[in-house]
């Protein structure tokens, strides 16, 4: 408990100092903050006890228990493809927004129902089993609405030339790291201490404040995240429904069919494959025959930088698997004469983010008004390098010591590398998608960004087995992977500098106008 009051103490003077340091940013994004900030909290926190759960509460094995976790957090990612398609068609953002929060509170909420223990040798109800994957079915539609849809309104919440777009988009990744952080550590504390329901419950209270904080925040909003065609949602195109009703079918419907697809692997593993093939086809389709050159060229890039994003996610998301596996077995975990177990250092990510958010964000516009700023795809070479380098320094630690266990000062500087990289590109990422896609198709430029980091995360997992394997005479590969895949960013970071000014030129920012 002191230990958890502690870490709450650092963290609420890092919140407190990003909050203080965004006020020359738009009004409208506290409120997007704070809203996504508690929706993260519900998403990690509920994360952070998911498979104990599954291999405490229902005995799962540990290999269904990963199947599953993996089948989930792939599911949603690929969600956000079709909310944003919704939102940019008919509903606007901001409603999709209030969809989503509102299937995420009941999903959350119906978390909480867990039954009874299961008894060794026993296997759970099929009631208590089927309502657990009911809930988690309506998370992942949920996740669906609101995780791009809220992205994109940040992005609205600035002209397309204003300076504030990129330090605005890191402050508002502030706010989904503090969500993160708090979340894991309250609702795991509260599931893991007292019961699965409290912690899944605070999950589902936490996420019931994000929706209020969106509800009441709306004036703050100015019109942001409005549909761009009023009557689209009041059209009856079919059995005298109108598009809007249509839609409520749809999300029963669709949250039907993910309470079945998310136990099975493998069909997610295919469903993302045949999702990201439709959406870069679809993308470019509609570009192509829609767009004027420039603007088309801008969804390339777009697309360019999204596809950068899946080699990113699948080196940074080692994290939680091999890292922490390494960090468990290989590591010298002292610290002030207390070993602390590898768990711990999963915070650090998220803690990192929230003081380093800021300065970054002060950073970008610090350098923007001297005209300095690097370009995007710039920041994205510096973000993929600053992985490379942190597998690369991880791996030197580690063989310098003759044998003897990895400094703990190394998994520090390993976790701190990837944390200024994914600075660099993730919420840059965001802010460049919103600013390189035309209003009506930003929705589904978002979906996109989601879908390639859930490829990453789906990559993580190969290259997390590939960790595991043992060489020849049963010795541990996992600096040779690490080796690898540290060189593979580097080059490939440095690689993206140096054609930077092609994809640039691409970006045509020259011409980029304001649309309403
Ligand atoms: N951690 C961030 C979030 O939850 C980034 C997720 C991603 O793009 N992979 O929003």
């Amino acid at each position: 408990m002191t230990f958890i009051l502690i870490l709450t103490a650092v963290g609420m003077v890092g919140l407190g100092s990003a909050l203080f340091m965004m006020r020359t940013q738009p009004r409208g994004l506290y409120v997007l903050f704070f809203a996504e900030m508690w929706e993260r909290f519900s998403y990690y926190g509920m994360r952070a006890l998911l498979v104990f759960y599954l291999t405490k509460h229902f005995l799962f094995d540990q290999t269904v228990a990963y199947g599953l976790y993996g089948a989930y957090t792939t599911l949603v990612f690929i969600t956000p493809v079709i909310g944003g398609l919704l939102a940019d068609r008919y509903l606007g953002q901001r409603k999709a927004v209030v969809i989503g929060a509102v299937l995420l509170v009941l999903g959350h909420s119906l978390m909480a129902f867990e039954g009874e223990p299961v008894s060794p040798g026993a296997s759970p109800e099929p009631m208590v089993l089927n309502i657990f994957y009911l809930a988690l079915a309506l998370i992942i539609v949920g996740v669906g609405f609101l995780k791009g849809n809220i992205s994109a309104i940040v992005g609205q919440l600035y002209a397309k030339s204003d300076v504030r777009r990129d330090s605005g988009f890191t402050f508002f990744y502030v706010g989904i790291n503090a969500g993160s952080f708090f979340g894991a550590l309250y609702a795991g504390y509260l599931g893991e201490t007292f019961g699965w329901k409290y912690g899944f419950g605070l999950a589902g209270i936490g996420m019931l404040l994000g929706l209020i904080v969106f509800v009441v925040g709306k004036p703050w909003l100015n019109g942001a995240g409005e549909p761009k065609d009023l009557g689209a949602l009041h059209r009856r195109p079919m059995f005298g429904l109108s598009v809007e009703q249509l839609i409520y079918l749809g999300i029963i419907a669709t949250t039907g069919l993910v309470w079945w697809v998310v136990r099975d692997q493998e069909t997610v593993g295919w469903l993302l494959y045949l999702t990201m093939a439709a959406t870069y086809l679809y993308i470019l389709y509609t570009s192509i025959i829609s767009l004027e050159p420039h603007a088309r060229d801008r969804i390339i890039a777009a697309l360019l930088l999204i596809t950068v994003q899946i080699l990113f996610w699948a080196l940074f998301e080692q994290a939680g698997s091999s890292l922490n596996v390494y960090t468990d077995e290989q590591v010298d975990r002292t610290l002030f004469g207390q070993a602390v177990p590898a768990s711990v250092f999963q915070s650090l990510n998220a803690m990192y983010i929230i003081f380093l958010g800021p300065v970054f964000a002060g950073l970008w516009l610090f350098l923007a008004k001297r005209g300095l700023e690097p370009s995007t795809p710039q920041k994205f070479g510096l973000g993929v390098a600053q992985l490379g380098l942190g597998f690369l320094l991880l791996v030197w630690g580690a063989t310098s010591t003759g044998g003897a266990l990895t400094p703990v000062v190394f998994v520090f500087l390993i976790y701190l590398l990837h944390t200024t990289g994914e600075l660099c590109l993730s919420p840059v990422g965001l802010s460049a998608m919103t600013k390189l896609s035309t209003a009506r198709m930003v929705g589904l430029i978002m979906g996109a960004w989601f879908l390639a980091s859930g490829a990453g995360n789906f990559a993580a997992g190969v290259i997390a087995q590939a960790t595991a394997v043992t060489g020849a005479n049963g010795e541990s590969q996992i600096l040779a992977v690490y080796t690898n895949v540290g060189w593979l960013a580097l080059i490939v970071g440095v690689g993206l500098i140096v054609i930077s000014p092609l994809i640039s030129r691409l970006m045509h920012l020259d011409t980029l106008k304001d649309e309403r």
